[in-house]
């Protein structure tokens, strides 16, 4: 049996007839920059968020960037974040000319670890990015308690997390703003790229529109430089096309992942991926830790199941953040993390048939032992 990390076609054949027409018009109305397509997503998107502002971008990156320049964070200033994240989250920072200051995970559901922020906290430090890490919330309640202590701004990493939930609140809508990536794999995927950024700050929202599109509301005049980030027609189209599943993708992920847990849950080998209660999961990612994470994975390949590592180094590690001099035992969680986790088939199409055969096969690799 082959089992795929994720099956995008199998998406694509369930709705094809309404993708392709989608397409189509957009093809035929020339609509491909902005226009109808575009500011129809911006409200549905806004509307199903209950937010006054969806300003849609070219990318999720992007997005982040933006926010954090239009929130006025620039050179001496320092944003905290997670230190298990993909690199978009940080690397957005230094862009601006900030300092990153990464912060160690929590050992069970490997959110960033809230606990462990004040103590980075300094007259420097402006934002805090938290990032709704693999489909579960960060500890959203202790991070604005504290960003209300500081007078830090809020920035939502939702990419990997579309409505997703804590204490009942959709991520996105608790920090000042909620940046939102459509990379075609994430819940909810353009065919291409795509991103938005949410927020019920008005003023906050037009400085951000304006960014993304040179500075200009208009095409005759720039109030000032800004950069260039739109989405596009066909992007915005797909999306319009697709939001009407979400609710139902991320339920079958759930129900996914429900499954996976309930066959491995006593197998001493694995450690499952935790829910916390006051969170609703939307598991982009089904990621385990794994004893002889390497040797599974292997293991699983040659038996047609695809996995992933996420990531195979957390943020301090990288290369690209050696001149922070960090080593494993600045982030001991985060760091015995990448040497276990591994990333399980995840995706609303996946089948109970295909995930009993990953556990069947888990569980082979380990009596092989
Ligand atoms: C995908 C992702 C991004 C970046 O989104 P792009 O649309 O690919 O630029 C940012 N943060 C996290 C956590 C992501 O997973």
């Amino acid at each position: 049996m082959n089992v795929p990390f994720v099956d995008l076609k199998c998406q694509y054949a369930n709705i094809k007839d309404k993708i392709d027409s989608a397409i189509k018009n957009v093809v035929e109305e020339t609509a491909f920059i902005r226009g109808k397509y575009v500011e129809n997503f911006e409200k549905s998107y806004a509307s199903e968020y209950g937010v006054k502002n969806c300003v849609s971008v070219g990318n999720g990156t992007e997005g982040i960037y933006i926010a954090l320049k239009m929130l006025g964070i620039g050179p001496g200033d320092e944003v905290i974040t997670t230190a298990c994240s993909w690199i978009a989250t940080s690397e957005t920072i230094t862009q601006t000319g900030a300092k990153p200051v990464f912060v160690d995970i929590n050992p069970d559901c490997y959110t960033i670890n809230t606990s462990l922020i004040r103590g980075k906290i300094t007259k420097k430090t402006k934002a805090i990015i938290p990032v709704h890490f693999y489909g579960q919330p960060a500890d959203m309640d202790k991070i604005m308690a504290i960003a209300q202590e500081y007078g830090l701004y809020v920035i939502e990493d939702c990419a990997q997390a579309h409505f997703a939930m804590f204490r009942g609140k959709k991520v996105g809508t608790i920090g000042n703003v909620g940046v939102f990536s459509f990379y075609p794999s994430k819940n909810l995927g353009a065919y291409g790229d795509a991103g938005c950024i949410i927020t019920d700050n008005d003023e906050l929202a037009y400085k951000m529109r304006l960014y993304a599109n040179h500075g200009s509301v208009n095409k005759v005049d720039h109030l000032f430089e800004g950069i260039n980030s739109r989405m596009d027609g066909l992007q915005a189209s797909v999306l319009l096309t697709k939001l009407p599943y979400i609710h139902e993708w991320n339920k079958r992920r759930y129900e996914n992942a429900m499954i996976y847990n309930s066959l491995l849950k006593d197998f001493e080998k694995i450690k499952i991926p935790v829910v916390r209660d006051e969170c609703q999961h939307v598991f982009h990612v089904y990621a385990i830790r794994a004893e002889q994470r390497d040797e599974l994975k292997e293991f699983l390949s040659s038996n047609g199941i695809q996995t992933v590592l996420h990531y195979p180094r957390a943020l301090p590690f990288l290369s690209a953040y050696k001149y922070l001099n960090h080593d494993k035992d600045d982030f001991p969680v985060a760091y015995k993390h990448q040497t276990a986790i591994l990333s399980l088939p995840m995706y609303p199409e996946l089948e109970r048939a295909q995930i009993e055969y990953v556990v069947k096969k888990i569980k082979e690799f380990y009596k092989s032992k």
